[in-house]
């Protein structure tokens, strides 16, 4: 545990919060700020800061929790959708520096819109950064 980290108090109860699930390796609470009714946050009881630096083990058990939980909220606050956000960085948006995957559920005339201006780079360009970034 970090001692600098709110997230690690919070999921290691070090701090009070509301709590919707926990096992061995994850919290999950609900968001002190939330985006809409029902906007939970997935966290690791161990301190990474982000998704480089988080165990492939933990990574794989943190997102198919996600999958798990969203299946929950849908039933439970019969959203309409759900966005699964993970920020990584600070240019990316990351404020608590402790990985978290955001879980948010959507509804029709919830008034929040997460999302990114569209670009439009050409055939030329997309087949050049395929090259640039192709991992096989
Ligand atoms: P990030 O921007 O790092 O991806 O998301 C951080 C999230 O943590 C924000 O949505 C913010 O509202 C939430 N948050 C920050 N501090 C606390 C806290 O002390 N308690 C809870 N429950 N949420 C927090
Ligand atoms: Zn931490």
């Amino acid at each position: 545990m970090n001692d600098n980290c709110i997230f690690c108090k919070i999921a290691n109860h070090v701090f009070d919060t509301n709590m919707i699930y926990e096992d061995d390796d994850f919290s999950v609470i609900l968001d002190a700020n939330p985006a809409t009714k029902g906007h939970c946050l997935i966290l690791p009881k161990e301190h990474y800061e982000n998704v480089f630096t988080l165990p492939e083990e933990l990574t794989a058990k943190a997102f198919v929790l996600a999958k798990k939980l969203s299946a929950s909220l849908k039933e439970k606050l019969s959203c309409d959708g759900l966005n699964i956000v993970q920020n990584n960085g600070e240019t990316a948006g990351q404020t608590v520096f402790h990985f978290h995957i955001h879980l948010i559920p959507r509804y029709n005339d919830d008034g929040q819109k997460i999302g990114w201006k569209p670009g439009k780079p050409s055939d030329e360009e997309l087949a050049a950064l395929k090259e640039e970034i192709r991992m096989n």
